[in-house]
């Protein structure tokens, strides 16, 4: 897992959620949990839990329950392609007591899961076991939820983890404080690229994705970041790094 994604919001605003497009992205309003204008979090959001924090998934600690039948849930369908819905690997919901609403978009950032080894998993099963892992060391980390809003695994399929209703917890704040997972979509590629290839589908797809997802929220090319170019860290490894160096000289994303 990148050990720099951190963070939750202490942002005192208390506005209603209003992203627009947000349907039409991923279906993400499906079930959208209610009751979370009513319980804001006070000033201790950030605040994590007593006792050791896990700096890497223990698998040891964690308790993956039976991936969801593939009949129990369906794809919604995009321009881009498909989107594997949250129900496909989770039926957790997220701890909506202590979600801040995302209040419209202006930054997508792009990281990998970088757990420090190559992560390979290619099946429906895998990668839904996969991202159980990560949603269940992120709580395991203070955080109310999976930390990023969508994965891209390695065979181009994108996955919706949190719901984009809700902002993310993928950026630790900057060094003058900045708050950088306020109005971020988080985009997370499956695997370590220090450590292992970038497939060509992959790596096309998650280009292609964060310009889906900009061009949803009209904004401009400069609002996809590396992880790396918001906070110091790796993430997303050099492998990501010369893709998408490649995709801006080129104006793909
Ligand atoms: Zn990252």
């Amino acid at each position: 897992m990148c050990d720099h994604c951190e963070g939750s919001s202490r942002r005192a605003f208390l506005g209603a959620v209003g992203v627009a497009g947000i349907a039409a992205l991923s279906g993400c309003l499906a079930h959208p949990p209610t009751g979370v204008v009513e319980h804001l979090p006070g000033p201790i959001l950030d605040e994590v839990p007593h006792g050791p924090i896990p700096s890497a998934i223990n698998e040891k600690t964690i308790v993956v329950p039976p991936t969801p039948p593939q009949n129990q849930w369906i794809p919604t369908d995009t321009a881009l392609g498909q989107i594997l819905p949250r129900s496909a690997w989770t039926t957790a919901s997220p701890d909506s007591r202590h979600m801040m609403p995302m209040n419209g978009v202006k930054l997508i950032t792009i990281h990998h899961s970088g757990d420090g080894k190559p992560f390979l998993g290619e099946s429906i099963h895998d990668i839904a076991r996969h991202l159980e892992m990560v949603r269940q060391f992120h709580r395991q980390r203070g955080f109310n939820d999976i930390g990023y809003h969508f994965a891209v695994d390695r065979v181009g399929r994108v996955w919706q983890l949190r719901w984009l209703k809700y902002e993310g917890q993928h950026v630790r704040p900057g060094r003058s404080g900045q708050r950088w997972n306020e109005h971020n979509v988080g985009i997370v590629v499956l695997g370590d690229f220090n450590l292992q290839t970038l497939p060509d589908v992959q790596q096309k797809k998650v280009i292609a994705f964060a310009r889906y997802v900009r061009e949803k929220y009209a904004l401009p090319a400069t609002s996809v970041k590396l992880h790396g170019e918001l906070v110091d860290t790796d993430c997303p490894g050099k492998r990501l790094h010369t893709a998408l160096a490649a995709a801006r000289k080129e104006k793909l994303v």
